[in-house]
């Protein structure tokens, strides 16, 4: 079985496109037999999801000066 790191570290650092069918299947029965790595995948897919959405909210244009503080700081 492949180890916990190797499991790790390959969903954090390589696409799941990017990997052989081979490499995939050591990943899904890792998955399925590995409970810590079934959370940790599933805490790192939330992260990744929470930092998405603040990663928009930085790329929008900056209100302008002018706006009361208050307007600014409570924008959706
Ligand atoms: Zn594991």
């Amino acid at each position: 079985m492949m180890p916990c790191r190797e499991f790790v570290e390959t969903i954090t650092t390589e696409p799941v496109g990017a990997l052989s069918w081979s490499r995939r299947l050591a990943l899904g029965s890792h998955r399925l037999i590995c409970h810590r790595c079934r959370a940790f995948e599933a805490n790192n897919r939330a992260l990744d999801n929470l930092l998405q959405v603040h990663r928009q909210r930085l790329e929008e244009p900056a209100p302008p000066a002018d706006e009361p503080l208050k307007t600014r700081v409570n924008r959706p």
